[in-house]
């Protein structure tokens, strides 16, 4: 107890300081907090209360390789907020993973389900492996494995996992299989981002690029720019970045600029976007398919009106802000600016749209999907689109609102409606015992 309330001081004099390039997700999460409770007049004591996580839970997942040896990994679930629903969040597979990194995402997934008025928590989780170094077999022992290790502490109505960095509807198809195998009863709203015919839901692969292709819409309609006259540059080509470049193309914008990890497609004249496959049907097919290559950092800095980076977090650093040529930022990716690259952009007046905004469609179809899972019910393709178009403006519009009263930016503004519904949430259920 004493070390705890140690740390509090600590970091409560931290959140005040300059944000640094390292920071991590934790204090991505934490600064964000502060700097949003500035802003509202909330009881410091619930600001203390979800600068922490309800519970972390650490496993040890061993799993039998291919050659028969036995290599033990660790997993995690950290378990941020619950006092909206259940917990929701990602899995990830990847070398990086560590408690601390699970415990930061899993507060970003609180503001993002909060900002999307989603009746959810925040969780996130993930294995420390290296999934590339996997076969599918071993994949699939390590799935179910970790699954049982979670049983306790997840389900439909207490923690709903979904893919993320190194997992995708397959992995989410064996855990759900292992986990309803040891209920004995077929449990699809334990998971979301199922394949369709395990109980997943149309439109949710797409969800995060549509959702950006919608909030970008909607920022350039608030700065009075045709979509026709705007000139779009996209950094990554995987579900997010090759969903939210098509639609954008289709509904008249130009992008000009689309890359994958070896470097970017540039036509000034605009590129025919379903021409080029997305990382999925043939990875790295963008810079195969170019007459004219540039580098990925080189993409970043175009001349463009809109900049969506939408492959890997802090790719816009304080090394490259000042050379941003887009006068919109729209987050496709997770944590993509990091906060001193944020603070020039403000000054530079760049409009940044923070990620738990822009690409909060995926979580937002994952809802989705657990209704249709809990009342045995499968939507139409068109309602999940319509309904998605639906909640993203209900969104923009509650964002709009603190943004035009308050002189912030639209990432403070997206802190501030997430966590005054958060609060307010914690406030009318109390402390208790
Ligand atoms: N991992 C995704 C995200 O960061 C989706 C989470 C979910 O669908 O629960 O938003």
């Amino acid at each position: 107890m004493a070390s705890q309330t140690e740390t509090r001081h600590d970091e409560s004099s931290d959140a005040t300081t300059q944000s640094t390039e390292s920071e991590s997700a934790l204090e991505t999460a934490r600064r964000q907090l502060y700097h949003a409770s500035k802003h509202l007049d909330v009881d410091p004591s619930i600001v203390e209360r979800i600068k922490y996580p309800k519970k972390v839970h650490e496993v040890t997942v061993p799993i039998k390789r291919d050659d028969g040896t036995v290599e033990v990994f660790t997993g995690y679930r950290a378990q941020h907020d619950s006092v909206r629903g259940p917990f929701k969040g990602g899995l990830r597979y990847h070398p990086d993973v560590t408690r601390d990194e699970c415990v930061g995402l899993s507060m970003w997934m609180t503001w993002k389900c909060a900002v999307m008025d989603l009746p959810f928590g925040g969780a996130k989780g993930g294995v420390s492996v290296n999934p590339k170094e996997l076969s599918s077999t071993e994949k699939e022992r390590l799935t179910r494995r970790f699954a049982q290790e979670l049983r306790d502490v997840i389900g439909s109505n207490q923690d709903i996992p979904a893919p993320d960095m190194g997992t995708d509807p397959q992995t989410m198809a064996w855990l759900m299989d292992a986990y309803s195998m040891q209920e004995g009863e077929t449990t699809p709203g334990v998971v979301t981002g199922k394949p369709p015919v395990v109980g997943g839901s149309a439109g949710r692969e797409e969800a995060r690029g549509r959702s950006v292709a919608i909030i970008t819409q909607l920022v350039c309609e608030y700065y009075d720019r045709q979509l026709e006259e705007t000139t779009v540059a996209v950094q990554g080509y995987g579900s997010v970045g090759a969903n939210a470049a098509r639609l954008l193309d289709d509904w008249g914008a130009t992008v000009v600029a689309i890359s994958d990890v070896n470097g970017a497609m540039y036509e000034p004249d605009g590129i025919d976007t379903v021409t080029v496959p997305p990382h999925n049907e043939e990875p790295e097919a963008v810079t195969k398919y170019a007459d004219n290559v540039i580098s990925n950092d080189e993409l970043l800095t175009l001349d463009v009106d809109v900049l969506i980076p939408a492959a890997l977090g802090n790719v816009i650093t304080k090394e490259n802000a000042e050379a941003i040529g887009a006068d919109l930022v729209v987050e496709g990716a997770n944590g993509p600016t990091t906060s001193a690259a944020d603070s020039i952009l403000a000054k530079r007046d760049v409009a940044v749209i923070p990620d738990i905004l822009a690409n909060a469609g995926g979580v937002t179809v994952s809802y989705f999907e657990w209704l249709q899972d809990i009342n045995r019910r499968a939507w139409s393709l068109e309602r999940v689109n319509d309904e998605l178009k639906v909640e993203m403006q209900a969104a923009w519009d509650a964002v709009r609102s603190e943004f035009e009263q308050r002189d912030v930016t639209w990432r403070d503004a997206a802190y501030i409606v997430a966590l005054s519904r958060i609060a307010e949430a914690h406030e009318a259920r109390g402390l208790w015992p």
